[in-house]
């Protein structure tokens, strides 16, 4: 079933299709153009394309998980103007819509998440979940006031389309300085990597609420995408490395504002150990961290029942007012 309040035109359906669309024909024609290249023995030349993609993959998904995601929408950290832009600029390169747009579509997620109002739910089906829901998203939609009100983060989002340019123009050039062409520049590094980096974020809607392990039992379906196994292993690392931490997603379902969507042994969470060293240069500051004391005292609060919720939070309340009055009550 897919949300009624989602629905739009037909026409503005197949228009978002076929924007989604380009990525995938840019990578067919990428394996194309590389099976048929004369340089496709050349090692330099193999090991430079796939540079671009990497680069443009990160440089795209820092974007999405600190600019829209962990900063615009869960406000996890701040940090000056001109970095909260570049970051927001980045995300704009992935091709993911306005910022301040995809923040609104996300406060909704976290709102409804895996209720019948969630714009992104398995419980819709898979696939919706996955790319189903971006075609029939209603981007008409009001843009929720917190980030109406965010003066640079609206600045930012007016300009979309023309970061989303820059975003393949700096590949396209930097391809020309390093002698691999223009055209191999912009389509490894914006084509395909747009490809990889929309796949990510996109499978964090749908495979981080179907596939993996729950540390917190969440009134979702969100899950940490880690799977065992020699196959599954692998992959589990690579799918948090490309959406920067992204797929430790119960995790962050359980506790929004936190920084870190890493909290457990061995969740890879490249995003956070980004934001140490920015913290660590003073870059950025005020960054909401969470620490395994914190996380375990959510696993509890998660397990109880509303009674014994309400009995911790007034034990909690009492110890609170204890530690500021004079006399031990
Ligand atoms: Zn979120
Ligand atoms: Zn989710």
């Amino acid at each position: 079933m897919i949300v009624a309040a989602y629905r739009k035109p037909a026409w503005q359906k197949a228009i978002t299709l076929a924007i989604m669309l380009v990525p995938c024909i840019l990578v067919l024609f990428a394996a194309i153009r590389l099976s048929t290249s004369p340089n496709r023995g050349h090692l330099p030349y193999i090991l430079t394309v796939i540079a671009f993609v990497l680069v443009g993959i990160k440089a795209r998904m820092y974007g999405i998980s600190l600019g829209f995601h962990r900063g615009l929408t869960h406000k996890a950290y701040e940090t000056h103007d001109w970095l909260r832009g570049l970051f927001l600029a980045l995300g704009c390169a992935s091709i993911q819509g306005e910022p301040v747009r995809w923040a609104t579509d996300h406060v909704e997620h976290h709102r409804h998440a895996d209720k019948d109002e969630d714009p992104h739910s398995p419980e819709h089906g898979f696939w919706h979940a996955h790319w189903g829901w971006l075609i029939d998203s209603n981007f008409e939609r009001e843009v929720n006031p917190v980030f109406k009100n965010d003066k640079l983060a609206m600045k930012i989002s007016k300009w979309t389309w023309a970061w989303a340019a820059l975003g393949l123009a700096i590949p396209a050039a930097i391809g020309a300085l390093v002698g691999i062409g223009w055209w191999d520049g912009m389509l490894w590094g914006g084509g395909v990597a747009i490809f990889f980096a929309n796949q990510g974020t996109y499978w964090v809607n749908s495979g981080a609420h179907t596939f993996g392990r729950r540390d917190f039992e969440t009134d979702d379906r969100s899950t940490n995408f880690w799977l065992k196994g020699p196959l599954g292993y692998p992959l589990s690392l690579f799918m948090a490395w490309m959406t920067c931490g992204e797929t430790n997603h119960n995790n962050h379902h359980a506790i929004g504002h936190a920084a870190n969507h890493g909290m457990f042994k061995g969740q890879l969470d490249p995003s956070a150990r980004a934001l140490r060293l920015l913290e660590k240069v003073g870059l950025v500051w005020n960054v909401r961290w969470v620490d395994a004391e914190e996380a375990a005292r959510r696993q509890r609060e998660l397990t109880m029942t509303p009674e014994e919720r309400k009995a911790e939070a007034l034990k909690a309340h009492r110890a609170k007012l204890a530690e500021k009055s004079p006399v031990s009550v």
